[in-house]
């Protein structure tokens, strides 16, 4: 049984609000989105800033309500829904900064009743501190003690002790030095194996996600424009922008400095393109591209692709 996420046509009022102030302006943040997360898989969404990607990590964690639409999650393992956490980008600003370790990651041991006794509690915070990586002693000291790497592991650890299925992680590495990303990442898999998770995984930087993911969702301006197996999609990415992406990676001679792309920025969301909203930036586009919006169609290889123009087999619309 896969763990099934399904959204559709979600549109944004918050992000609006963050964009301009124009009350009676609708953005459509994330349009007619549609996937699925294999259990105990990783599937990644990558795009640029202001892709959606975000707000579709927080639609399913609960953190914000689909205007319209669903999301769906078939049953875990339990049989029950999936239990979801999200992890995010900065540990620092998720993490209470007067509370001592200990009770950031038994907070939801006590609220969730899953351990009885003070005495289970602390052996289980201890039990987690050594899973992701740290001491039992690390338990007596403030986040602000911590380098970041350090506190992520904390986060991971404060989202375990809820014995979740599904983790959502929004940019979990990307305010990390490269060595401590890797060291992050790794125990990511790590967990994710042992503990048979299953994750979602949101980031820009399409080199952690080929080293993550199982399966790839590429986002434009709200939608998913190309959607597949990590491998394939590498070695034979379909859309345009997929390819624009592929071409960003920095290689290891060049250190990482920020990823802008050859040509030109993200529309925005408040007025997008007509047509196929990836025209303006497109090297291949025709005049259909501006007039019609292209289908999503499915390729032989299983990879949903989103454009006019991309070739591979067809087997079904
Ligand atoms: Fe480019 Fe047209 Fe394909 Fe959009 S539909 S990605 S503009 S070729
Ligand atoms: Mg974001």
């Amino acid at each position: 049984v896969n763990g099934l996420v399904k959204i559709f046509d979600v549109s944004a009022p918050w992000l609006n609000r963050l964009i301009e102030r124009k009350p009676r302006q609708f953005v459509q943040a994330v349009n007619d989105i549609d996937f699925t997360v294999p259990a105990g898989g990783c599937l990644s969404i990558v795009g640029e800033s202001g892709c959606g990607k975000s707000t579709v990590a927080r639609l399913i964690t609960g953190l914000h309500r689909p205007t319209g639409g669903e999301v769906r999650f078939a049953p875990g393992r339990s049989g029950a829904p999936l239990s979801a956490q999200m992890i995010f980008q900065d540990p620092y600003a998720s993490l209470n900064p007067r509370w001592r370790v200990k009770n950031i990651i038994a907070e939801p041991l006590r609220e969730l009743k899953l351990r009885e006794t003070p005495a289970e509690v602390i052996e289980r915070v201890e039990e987690l501190l050594l899973t992701v990586g740290l001491s039992a002693s690390d338990g007596e000291k403030f986040p602000h003690e911590f380098s970041g790497g350090q506190r992520q592991r904390i986060s991971i650890a404060r989202a375990l002790a809820s014995e979740p299925e599904f983790l959502v992680c929004d940019e979990p590495t990307s305010a990390l030095d490269v060595s401590v990303q890797a060291q992050v990442l790794n125990l990511m898999r790590r967990l994710q194996d042992e503990l048979g998770l299953t994750y979602l995984f949101i980031s820009h930087d399409m080199s952690v996600v080929r080293h993550m993911s199982d399966r790839i969702a590429v986002m434009y301006l709200g939608r998913i424009v190309e959607e597949g197996d990590t491998e394939e999609l590498f070695a034979r990415p379909r859309h345009p922008y997929t390819q624009l992406l592929l071409q960003t990676i920095p290689n290891i001679a060049e250190p990482r400095r920020d990823r802008e792309l050859a040509s030109g920025e993200v529309p925005s969301p408040l007025k997008p393109p007509s047509g196929c909203t990836f025209h303006p930036r497109c090297p291949i586009a025709t005049a259909r591209c501006s007039a019609e919006v292209p289908a999503v169609r499915m390729l032989a290889n299983g990879t949903r692709v989103a454009c006019h123009l991309a070739t591979g087999d067809t087997t079904s619309a």
